[in-house]
């Protein structure tokens, strides 16, 4: 299945870096790379928020965006942030216009491409192609891949599996499908 971004439609993808980049625009004085929070207490007049390794902040707000394993999520509403959704998934990114880059499908220069096969192991292709006048913080072009299958299908555990086990185990998933794309 391909997924048609229609050139009229207003539609921005961005990937995760570039996204973090621009929303740190103006105010990157403000943040505090490389800082652990390990909880927080709450007083009537703001918030102590602990660091690992550095000293309590008060704040007025605290606000949690700290992710599926957030710390922040379970401490205010007793349970966690996300739950298992039994679906498991191997992604990567391949640099392109680079000596030894794969030939892209041209259908994915077109949109994303989706596609399940047997056993429910499932493929996401996604082109990642600066325009032609790229903001500083656009990122050279690139390839997403992931495959994804119920976690049984794994024969190890992807969380500690070495990126070079990890494409050997997304082959392994795939063994039998066609180099070939079929538009669904
Ligand atoms: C490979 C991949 C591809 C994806 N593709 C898409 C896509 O095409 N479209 C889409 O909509 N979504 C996609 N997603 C999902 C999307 O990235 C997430 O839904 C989104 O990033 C969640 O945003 P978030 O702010 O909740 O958490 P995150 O983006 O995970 O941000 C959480 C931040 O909190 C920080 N943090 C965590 N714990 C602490 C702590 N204790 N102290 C301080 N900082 C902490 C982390 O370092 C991180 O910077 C993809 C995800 C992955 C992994």
């Amino acid at each position: 299945m391909r997924l048609p971004l229609p050139p009229d439609d207003d539609v921005l993808l961005i990937g995760r870096r570039p996204l973090r980049a621009v929303l740190a625009r103006g105010v990157a004085d403000a943040v505090r790379w490389e800082t652990t929070v390990c909880g927080f207490t709450e007083h009537p007049d703001g918030v102590d928020v602990h660091l690992a390794g550095a000293r309590d902040v008060r704040v007025d707000v605290l606000v949690g965006a700290d992710g599926v394993r957030s710390r922040i999520t379970p401490a205010l509403t007793g349970r966690p942030a996300a739950r298992p959704a039994g679906v498991t998934a191997i992604a990567a990114r391949v640099p392109l216009g680079v000596p030894g880059a794969p030939p892209v499908p041209g259908d994915l220069r077109h949109g994303l491409a989706f596609g399940y096969g047997p056993r429910g192991v499932g493929v996401f292709l996604a082109l990642h192609r600066p325009g032609p006048r790229p903001a500083p913080e656009a990122e050279p072009p690139y390839l997403v891949w992931s495959v994804a299958a119920a976690p049984e299908r794994f024969s190890g555990d992807p969380a500690t599996t070495n990126p070079a086990g990890l494409v050997d185990e997304a082959r392994r998933l795939l063994r039998g499908w066609g180099r070939g794309s079929r538009r669904g």
